[in-house]
């Protein structure tokens, strides 16, 4: 397995990182994850545009430009033994002499790259959904930042694994927020509500996806603050992330989604859209 670490190609095995790296000690950096299908990336370029506007929110310039950046993953994806893949980036501020939050006067920053295979849901969690639970997002304000400090995260996605569930639906002063790890829309009444981006929520390559295929296919949307309440009583409720594609969340905090508790129409729709669309963009 290749990866790529400051200018040079070699097997993941053997990348090192100095242990007075900023990312290391401080979380200080920010990454991107890119869906790979059959060796070919999936929104490539939305996701550079993504990573060019952390890097200008935490202060770093991009190290490298969009050719070098496409140059550099379609190696690793061509030496990779599997088909789809999930390619890994990041970047951080660097190695710093002594331990200090402040910047070094001139960073060098760490770029790394690499790729692990892409385990898309099984088509059982689609069929008959996922259960998520619920928590008070105790996050920062930048969470439009795609930043690799996610302890809180970590601890957010592990309460729904301790639940047995597969994702925290995180609410903030009685409005939807997203997920640990993914967007998360509601459908209420044949209408499809997406929280509005803000500093509060990471802005999802999927979630704009499934925005444009409802826009395409006609399917009624309101992109708004979505109420904690409103997202509680929605007829369905859908996790999405790059690695996740969509999923339909049929329980949250032990109670059914909707009146069912299965995956609703609306779910099967977008899933439907999304494949053929993957499916055009790859021929
Ligand atoms: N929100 C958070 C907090 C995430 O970590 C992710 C990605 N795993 C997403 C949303 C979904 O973003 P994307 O569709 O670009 O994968």
């Amino acid at each position: 397995n290749t990866a790529y670490l400051n200018g040079e190609f070699l097997p993941l095995a053997e990348a090192r990182v100095p242990v007075m790296d900023r990312g290391f000690l401080f979380g200080d950096g920010v990454y991107e994850v890119i869906p790979v299908y059959s060796r070919r990336p999936f929104r490539l370029a939305e996701h550079l545009r993504r990573l060019a506007a952390s890097l200008a929110a935490i202060r770093l310039e991009v190290p490298l430009a969009d050719a070098e950046w496409t140059h550099i993953i379609e190696r690793i994806v061509a030496a990779a033994e599997f088909q789809d893949q999930s390619v890994y980036l990041q970047v951080t501020r660097g190695p710093m002499a002594v331990r200090n939050h402040a910047f070094p006067a001139v960073a060098t920053p760490t770029v790394f790259v690499m790729t692990e295979p892409l385990v898309t849901p099984p088509a059982e969690l689609r069929e008959h959904g996922i259960a998520a639970v619920s928590a008070a997002d105790n996050r920062w304000h930048r969470c439009d930042i795609k930043a690799t400090s996610l302890l809180a995260n970590c601890l957010l996605r592990q309460r729904a694994v301790d639940h047995g569930c597969a994702e925290t639906v995180l609410f903030r002063d009685g409005f939807l927020i997203e997920g640990a790890a993914s967007n998360i829309f509601a459908v209420k009444d044949g209408v499809l509500l997406a929280p509005i981006k803000n500093h509060l929520m990471l802005p999802g390559i999927t979630y704009d996806v499934v925005l444009e295929l409802a826009a395409q296919h006609g399917l009624p949307t309101q992109v708004r603050d979505v109420l904690e309440d409103e997202a509680r009583n929605a007829d369905e409720l859908w996790m999405t992330s790059s690695t996740k594609e969509v999923l339909p969340i049929v329980m949250l905090d032990d109670r059914k989604v909707g009146a069912g508790g299965t995956p609703g129409p609306a779910f099967k729709q977008m899933y439907g859209w999304y494949q053929q669309f993957k499916a055009s963009v790859m021929r």
